[in-house]
């Protein structure tokens, strides 16, 4: 089996510069199975196209260990989950609408933040069955998305999309669990 590849670019993901109108009956490379690589997938494969996706890790969601992400939806008029919908994914994992938050500043100061609407999403992120990343893989793999595991790719020709995540690391990030006697628990 020939390694796809991105460019010439010694192995670092970078603008994947599209160049060709996709024939229909290309297999597209999916390059990244975070949670873009595999909504792109599954978006792609339900529009009826042959998908394969490469995953350098040996599984989903390996960077996280089952904490707590925001799925963000304060900035546009549609709920995200809706938009999720609309593109035929389903809120298949564990997530909890936040429509008040506390926020501390710098100095201690308190402030309470309400909204009518959810202003996000908490969903769990991992390899566990009720994370976003495991829902993503199992609803890419019902959609007839081949994932391969321990796949990196170097280099690719063809149809590809990069969805290798953040390419230069502009800060340093570390979900911790823990438990609160707020409401809910959060
Ligand atoms: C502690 C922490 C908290 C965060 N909190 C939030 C939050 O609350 N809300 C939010 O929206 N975002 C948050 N983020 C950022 C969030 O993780 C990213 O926005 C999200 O994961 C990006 O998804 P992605 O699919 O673009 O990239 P990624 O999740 O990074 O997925 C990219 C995938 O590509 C794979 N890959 C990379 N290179 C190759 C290659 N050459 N070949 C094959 N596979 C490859 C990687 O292994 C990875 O699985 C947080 C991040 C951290 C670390």
């Amino acid at each position: 089996m020939s390694e796809p590849s991105i460019g010439n670019t010694a192995g670092r993901s970078t603008d994947p510069r599209p160049t060709a109108d996709l024939a229909r009956d290309d297999t597209v490379t999916v390059i990244g199975a975070g949670p873009a690589g595999l909504a792109c997938a599954i978006v792609l494969a339900r529009g009826g196209r042959r998908v394969i996706v490469h995953e350098r890790r040996r599984r989903v969601g390996a960077r996280f260990h089952g904490d707590f992400q925001g799925l963000e939806n304060w900035s546009d008029d549609i709920d995200v989950l809706d938009e999720l919908a609309s593109e035929g994914i389903r809120p298949s994992f564990e997530h909890r609408a936040v429509s008040q938050v506390t926020a501390f500043d710098g100095w201690g100061g308190r402030h309470e933040i309400r909204s009518d609407e959810p202003l996000y999403y908490l969903v769990r992120r991992g390899s566990g069955r009720d994370t976003l990343d495991h829902a993503l893989l199992e609803q890419a793999k019902a959609c007839g998305v081949e994932v391969r595991l321990s796949s990196p790719v170097k280099s690719t020709s063809g149809s590809a999309v990069v969805a290798t995540g953040p390419v230069l690391a502009n800060v340093m990030a570390v979900g911790y669990l823990f438990e609160t006697a707020m409401p809910r628990g959060c």
